[in-house]
């Protein structure tokens, strides 16, 4: 598409600039997905392992999948939909935490919630680390769930917003991969690839679009980048936009990193197993044993844990997650061990973390950072999304509202500008 004939530019082509463009051009506008990485999907990103199983390095679960717009996606353009119940519904193995403590932690689970539910209700705002019962014995357990929902430690995550998400219990996956779904989605939207956006003049009749690649002129822009690529103004913007690199700093990306490891002689344990090496304390993985019956585990890190192994490489994963798995089902499993792939969102340029959660007293700070600007300028991701934020299908319907609202302004009168001046 020759560059003048472009009406809006879409940047970013994650979950929510893939959902985006693909509204737009739906809707017969011209629209033009710029992307910096040199593939879709951003932080929704598969891999293969050398058996050929499509393992997912970003987002891998359909969460609220009964609401969730991708499975509708996946079941219409031929990918295959997995239901097993998610291994968190199961109980761990015995070897791990024994049934009564399972029960009680969650019931630990539970009082916390109900706690987080009664809290929200009133102002002002607080840290989720208030809830935690005082020497409760779950409570650096909870920490480390926290580390795997919000990618950071409670005391950093503000309660209010932990309280708006809003899920249903279905969760499913997508055999292919969840990443390949949405580059496939997005595969055939006119797209400039490997094309990072380094600013945005909006001072003049259109806009002015600074990329590797040159300056594209657009009427429009929805703008999907990561809210840390926006506090870090790796987008600079003509005249600046306070309020929006404010909010986006309210919603920093957590830490959050996979490793998957393949396993000899897996089928001694239940398809989709759930293992915790360690119950006393929050610097933890959590362990996904066959997902799909596949000889693989998937390990998960979190917060400050995945942060500090971040910093030592991608080694120490591997060596971090066989001292744990090690410690709760003896030496010898070592040798059945071996890494495959893992990947380190937090120094991934164009990411720089996992997830948003709000700090506290920020969680308004999604409806700044949704909030257009002379209707010319339009935000999504899935930081913008009040209620499913950290989650691909809130990408996906920040990207979609966004598109709405681009069209919606476009149908408006336009007020006349006086271009003499
Ligand atoms: C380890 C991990 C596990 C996860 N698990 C789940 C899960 O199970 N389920 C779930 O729903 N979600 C999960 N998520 C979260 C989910 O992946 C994200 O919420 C979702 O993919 C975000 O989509 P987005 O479009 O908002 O942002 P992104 O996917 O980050 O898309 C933004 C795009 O902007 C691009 N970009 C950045 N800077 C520039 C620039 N200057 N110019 C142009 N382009 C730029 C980026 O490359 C990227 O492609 C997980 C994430 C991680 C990291």
């Amino acid at each position: 598409m020759p560059e003048s004939d472009v009406e809006v530019v879409v940047i970013g082509g994650g979950a929510a600039g893939v959902a985006a463009a693909k509204r737009l051009t739906d809707a017969s506008v011209r629209c033009l997905l710029i992307e910096a990485r040199s593939r879709l999907g951003g932080r929704a990103w598969t891999v293969h392992d050398a058996d050929g199983h499509a393992l997912d390095l970003g987002c891998g679960w359909l969460h609220s999948a009964d609401r969730n717009p991708w499975a509708g996606v996946a079941q219409k353009i031929g990918f295959t939909i997995d239901q097993t119940p998610p291994p968190w519904t199961n109980r761990p193995l015995e070897t791990s935490l024994s049934r009564a403590d399972h029960r009680a932690f969650r019931q630990a689970i539970d009082g916390f919630y109900e706690r987080l539910e009664e809290a929200a209700k009133r102002n002002p705002d607080a840290p989720a680390s208030t809830l935690l019962e005082p020497r409760s014995r779950w409570n650096p357990l909870l920490e480390a769930m926290s580390t795997y929902i919000s990618g950071a430690e409670l005391e950093r995550v503000s309660l209010k917003d932990l309280d708006n998400y809003d899920n249903t219990p279905v969760n499913w996956r997508v055999v292919e991969g969840y990443g390949t779904l949405i580059s496939t989605y997005g595969a055939k939207l006119p797209a400039m690839l490997a094309c990072p956006v380094s600013a945005i003049d909006h001072s003049g009749r259109r806009l002015k679009i600074t990329t590797r690649q040159g300056a594209i002129a657009a009427d429009q822009a929805i703008i999907t980048v990561p809210s840390t690529i926006l506090a870090a103004e790796r987008i600079r913007f003509t005249p600046t936009l306070p309020d929006k690199i404010e909010a986006a700093s309210g919603l920093p990306l957590g830490h959050d990193d996979k490793l998957f490891m393949s396993l000899d002689g897996a089928e001694e344990f239940p398809i989709s197993a759930r293992l915790f090496a360690r119950t006393d304390r929050a610097a933890t993985a959590g362990y996904h044993i066959r997902p799909f019956g596949w000889p693989v585990i998937e390990a998960y890190f979190g917060g400050a844990c995945a942060a500090e192994l971040e910093a030592q490489g991608e080694a120490a994963f591997f060596d971090f997650a066989v001292a744990e798995l090690v410690g709760v089902l003896g030496s010898d499993f070592a040798r059945r061990l071996k890494p495959i792939r893992v990947h380190r969102w937090g120094i991934d340029e164009f990411a720089r973390g996992a997830y948003s959660y709000a700090v506290p007293g920020r969680a308004d700070r999604r409806a700044v950072l949704a909030q257009p600007v002379d209707d010319r300028l339009f935000f999504a991701g899935e930081a913008c999304s009040l209620h499913d934020f950290s989650t691909a299908h809130g990408g996906y319907l920040t990207g979609v509202a966004a598109a709405e609202g681009v069209i919606a302004a476009r149908n408006r009168p336009r007020p006349i500008r006086n271009i003499s001046r």
